[in-house]
């Protein structure tokens, strides 16, 4: 078995700042992730993380992040953690069949976009069918674009999405969109963009080629409406990817994890930062402050002056 000071799981903004504190008090760190820089790395472009007046991409401040923990002795590997137990203050994962211990896990394993759960969703998926604009905008020139949702990453990646498709359609379930009203506000005055509000899609159609039409439905009238579109672009929240932990530490309801101002869960010695933790804002700016504090606060508990 291999043994650290710090075993972090996730390489997001939350995960590579606690790579960077942690690395920087000296200690032996290992982070292990799935996709590197996390879901931020999809995200075209960040214009309200501080320092950074005319936005930047999401992938470009995610290799900024990861270069920096670098420099600090970050010992970064590729590998979803399987399970993780826990022997005292000793906690064991196994990633792709191997042990690692360490006395203090720092858990940072984001979210994962939600699915629609409507017919024609998982047929079209990769064919016309995506959840992230950054990725797969590019293939919608001069067409119609539907993107459902009405939080921050539908309408951000809505505007996004007008760089490539004739039209984006928001199709959103309420007659009020939840993105901040700066962003929406951008949007309203964006001509490519047409809202059909109170409306959910019911279903994505297509032929052996792809996606062309989704049919949406008033949910107020009733009325049914076929969008002709090659592209639908799902942005209807998130689930927090915790469920390797369950019976672990404490999660809330909906699976995210339970954790206090210094970021520690149930366990003493497992910290939970980012988009995982059940908190009031998911941003990068808040990623940043998690993955800070619950490495100062690691080091009192490795120190034992907690
Ligand atoms: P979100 O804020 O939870 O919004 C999800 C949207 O999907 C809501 O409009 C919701 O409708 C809709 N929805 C949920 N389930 C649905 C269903 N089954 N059918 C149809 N519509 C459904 O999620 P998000 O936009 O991914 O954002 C997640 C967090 O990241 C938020 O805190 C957000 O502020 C943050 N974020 C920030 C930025 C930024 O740059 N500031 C960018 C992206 C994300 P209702 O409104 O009716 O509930």
């Amino acid at each position: 078995m291999e043994n650290h000071d710090v075993i972090i799981i996730g390489g997001g903004p939350a995960g590579y700042t606690a790579g960077i504190y942690s690395g920087r008090a000296r200690r032996d760190v290992i982070l292990f992730e799935g996709m590197p820089g996390g879901q931020a790395a999809t995200t075209d472009l960040i214009d309200n993380y501080p320092g950074f007046p005319e936005g930047v991409s999401g992938g470009d401040l995610m290799d900024k992040f990861k270069q920096q923990a670098y420099k600090f002795g970050l010992n970064i590997v590729d590998g979803l953690v399987d399970t993780i137990r826990v022997e005292g203050e000793k906690k064991i994962v196994t990633v792709l069949g191997k042990e690692y211990s360490a006395k203090v896990i720092i858990i940072a394993t984001g979210a994962d976009a939600n699915k629609l759960g409507v017919s024609g969703e998982d047929e079209f998926r990769g064919r016309g069918v995506s959840y992230c604009a950054t990725c797969d905008g590019a293939f919608f020139r001069d067409v119609p674009i539907v993107v459902v949702g009405g939080g921050d990453s539908a309408v951000k990646e809505a505007l996004y999405l007008t760089n490539f498709g004739s039209k984006v359609y928001i199709v959103h379930r309420r007659d009020q969109l939840r993105a901040e009203k700066v962003t929406q506000e951008i949007a309203f005055k964006n001509e490519k963009i047409e809202l059909v509000l109170d409306s959910v899609v019911e279903e994505i159609v297509g032929n052996k080629l792809g996606v062309t039409h989704v049919v949406s439905k008033n949910v107020k009238t009733g009325e049914k409406k076929q969008i002709d579109t090659e592209g639908v672009f799902i942005y209807v929240g998130t689930t927090p990817n915790t469920g390797f932990l369950k019976g672990i530490i404490d999660l809330d309801e909906t699976g995210y994890i339970m954790a206090n101002e210094k970021m520690e869960t149930s366990v003493p010695g497992i910290y939970a930062v980012g988009d995982c933790r059940g908190k009031i804002l998911y941003q990068v700016s808040t990623a940043v402050g998690d993955g800070a504090t619950a490495a100062f606060a690691s080091e009192e508990y490795l120190e034992g002056i907690k």
